[in-house]
């Protein structure tokens, strides 16, 4: 099994992380799948899979900002179903200082992956 690096620049707006990734790692370690991302005057809105909505702040150095680069979570959301390929992405994804991508901060409104299943 091969397993391809990807790397991207540590230092990146909460806003481009999630919107590359589709992730997001909550206060009680629990990985959600996004579903839907939209800047608001408060913020950043996130809707995930299960149904959550909350606002974040949009900055590098938020607490989701820093446990997604840390991938610190202790298990990904049952509800969500994120899919294995998509941890499995994740997992070999490297957030370098010197090396990497420059994620943009556009775009918003990001629809849903192709080939993942969205249960109602
Ligand atoms: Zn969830």
């Amino acid at each position: 099994m091969a397993e391809t690096k990807r790397f991207y620049r540590k230092r990146q707006r909460l806003v481009a992380l999630v919107s590359k990734i589709k992730l997001w790692p909550s206060r009680n370690g629990i990985l959600h799948g996004i579903k839907s991302l939209d800047h608001t005057p408060a913020g950043l809105r996130v809707t995930t899979h299960c149904g959550l909505v909350f606002t974040a702040r949009d900055s590098s150095k938020s607490r989701a900002a820093r446990w997604l680069r840390a991938k610190q979570y202790t298990s990904p959301c049952p509800s969500c179903q994120i899919p294995a390929w998509k941890l499995e992405k994740y997992g070999s994804t490297v957030f370098s200082k010197r090396r990497g991508a420059v994620l943009p901060s556009l775009p918003l409104n990001v629809a849903p992956d192709d080939g993942e299943k969205i249960k109602s």
